[in-house]
């Protein structure tokens, strides 16, 4: 074994339970220092206004840049900071970061777009997030309309009586909110006018079975229907095809995130595009005659 390339070897193909702990260590303990490492980046996914089509805001989606390993994504690091707690202060910065870059963007260009970032909940918990959330913008001189923050089913439903406090809080100071990865939980749709909702986004393993499951394409015309008739608007997740689009806009969704327009963008593409208007054209999916 190489002396670098030691650890890594044993990473990979550590298959038995004592080899997996001590990858998770290993793993834990580079979280910790990812921050002060500055190894996270955040990239950004375009969200497409389906009346305009024109894209209307963007979702945060966190990166890691590990020493070793390379490029991480959520799904390989996020449980474990949860776990850890340190999703607290990686949280926290994902939040100060984008509200900046975004604020940035909007000096650099004049687009207003609305920046959407994902809570954990451990985060959503944190008795210090509102105050924290209020300082932030107020620092950063973003507006508090433009930052919406999206928070799972799963978490919603965890506590309700908590959530619901926490999110009228929220809405007080002027956030939008949204549900996200709606569909995979086990919530009542009953329960959804509890919540201070603004919009709701419909996962998507549901966007992905549209075409060969009916059922599930009468669920969602069923989701956007009732969404409605409460005021709550639409976005459909994971949007890789036109037959996709298509069924979604004759169904009203009001708003869709996905391949098929944009894959997440580093800051620097984002700029290239929003900067030059007609570029912000270029994500408009209309045919030209087709536009309002
Ligand atoms: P999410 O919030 O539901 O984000 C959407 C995920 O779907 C993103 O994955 C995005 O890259 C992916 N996606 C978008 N369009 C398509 C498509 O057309 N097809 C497919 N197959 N996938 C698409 P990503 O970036 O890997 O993030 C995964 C999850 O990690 C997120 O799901 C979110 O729950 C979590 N996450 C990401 N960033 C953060 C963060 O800053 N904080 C917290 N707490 N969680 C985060
Ligand atoms: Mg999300
Ligand atoms: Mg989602
Ligand atoms: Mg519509």
């Amino acid at each position: 074994q190489s002396k670098d390339g030691g650890r890594d070897e044993f990473r990979f193909y550590s298959s038995n339970a004592n080899a997996q702990a001590l990858e998770r260590l290993l793993l834990a303990n580079d979280l910790r220092k990812a921050l002060d490492h500055e190894e996270f980046y955040l990239v950004y996914q375009p969200q497409i206004d389906l009346d305009k089509g024109q894209i209307i805001g963007v979702e945060a989606l966190l990166r890691w840049n590990h020493p070793v390993l390379g490029h991480l994504s959520p799904a390989q690091f996020i449980p474990l900071a949860e776990e850890t707690g340190l999703i607290l202060p990686i949280g926290r910065w994902v939040l100060l970061t984008a509200c900046r870059q975004i604020r940035e963007l909007q000096q650099l260009s004049g687009v207003r777009l609305r920046l959407a970032v994902n809570l954990s909940a451990k985060q959503f918990r944190d008795v210090g997030l509102v105050s924290s959330i209020r300082e932030l913008l107020a620092d950063i001189g973003l507006e508090t309309d433009l930052l919406e923050l999206e928070i799972t089913e799963s978490t919603l439903m965890d506590n309700i009586d908590n959530a619901t406090r926490t999110l009228h809080s929220l809405r007080e100071m002027g956030l939008t909110l949204a549900i996200d990865d709606f569909g995979t939980g086990y919530s009542s749709l009953s329960y959804l006018h509890h919540f201070p909702l603004q919009r709701l986004k419909v996962d998507k393993t549901f966007v992905r079975r549209l075409s060969t499951h009916p059922e599930d394409s009468a669920i969602t015309e069923a989701i956007i229907v009732m969404a409605h008739t409460m005021g709550i608007k639409v976005v459909a997740e994971g949007i890789e095809n036109k037959q996709e689009l298509e069924f979604l806009v004759s169904k009203n969704c009001d708003e869709a995130q996905g391949f098929y327009f944009s894959r997440p963008l580093t800051m620097s593409q984002l700029t290239e595009k929003i900067k030059d208007n007609e570029s912000v054209q270029a994500f408009c999916f209309f045919a030209a005659g087709d536009q309002p």
